[in-house]
């Protein structure tokens, strides 16, 4: 199966993922698959690996249970192909295809690029298999109504998909920025930074505020200058942002990242005098 989308990035783990010794999954027909399950994984963090490894190592499964994982950054995990009749929605296997989006939606929520990707996938998925009409949430299958999976409101997931489908494609491609959440002493900011290939890069105005810094604007040159040291800053809608390593040392704070709650951890760190 073709498993090119535009606009989101897929890796293919399906031959990498641990698998049991001896045990296999069943096979189907792409036409036995009739709906797509969502799932979060009920954990704040995670991996196909990691996944794959308790399925199989603790559950006794023969692979993971999941086709797809999307993690928050919106890469997609390639797990199962789609005829592999995985262990997921019990009874429904046999006619569900199961996406699994990392993070614990009891507590967290789905990152936007998360979202993106899992509408492209869907949407990707619904013309390569046509007969995959629904959409449901894990709770949403015969018997699952006391688990809490995926989490997140599926009526709003299905509207919103519908939504995207209706979107004209060049709105859809350019690429959701991922937030990132900004701690100062333990204390979570109001404001939020955004991911930017790889680099946290937070609002500079609003975190030298907080943490007392002085911040200058350079009219002739464009710049932006924290304690009188000049930033590699981006301009998003009106306000600089700066990236956390940088606005940090000028600031004269120590920073630290959590993948686990996607936030940027700023500290008073020992100065020397
Ligand atoms: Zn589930």
């Amino acid at each position: 199966m073709n498993m090119t989308i535009s606009g989101a990035r897929v890796m293919d783990v399906r031959a990498s993922l641990p698998r049991h010794k001896t045990l296999r999954y069943g096979r189907r027909k792409l036409t036995d698959i009739r709906s797509a399950a969502m799932h979060h994984s009920a954990t704040k963090s995670g991996s196909p690996e990691a996944f794959a490894r308790y399925h199989v190592g603790t559950n006794g499964w023969p692979g993971i249970a999941y086709h797809f994982v999307i993690q928050k950054d919106g890469v997609i995990y390639w797990c199962n192909d789609p005829e592999t009749i995985s262990y997921h929605v019990g009874n429904s296997n046999r006619h569900a295809l199961g996406i699994c989006l990392v993070g614990d939606f009891r507590t967290q929520k789905p990152t936007p690029a998360q979202l993106e990707a899992a509408n492209r996938l869907i949407q990707h998925l619904q013309v390569q298999i046509p007969t995959m009409k629904q959409v449901l949430g894990h709770q949403e299958y015969p018997g699952y109504a006391w688990k809490n999976c995926p989490a997140f409101p599926m009526g709003k997931f299905r509207s919103d998909y519908s939504q995207y489908l209706q979107k004209p494609v060049e709105k859809r491609d350019k690429p959701q920025q991922v937030p990132v959440a900004i701690s100062l002493n333990g204390s979570l900011l109001s404001v939020t930074g955004f991911l930017k290939d790889g680099v946290s890069m937070l609002p500079v105005r609003a975190v030298a505020n907080v943490a007392g810094g002085k911040v200058e604007w350079i009219a002739a040159t464009q710049d932006v200058r924290v304690n009188g040291k000049d930033l590699d800053e981006t301009i998003v809608s009106g306000s600089a942002y700066a990236p956390a390593r940088e606005l940090a040392t000028a600031l004269g704070l120590q920073v630290e990242w959590d993948q686990a709650s996607y936030t940027v951890k700023l500290s008073k760190g020992c100065v020397a005098t």
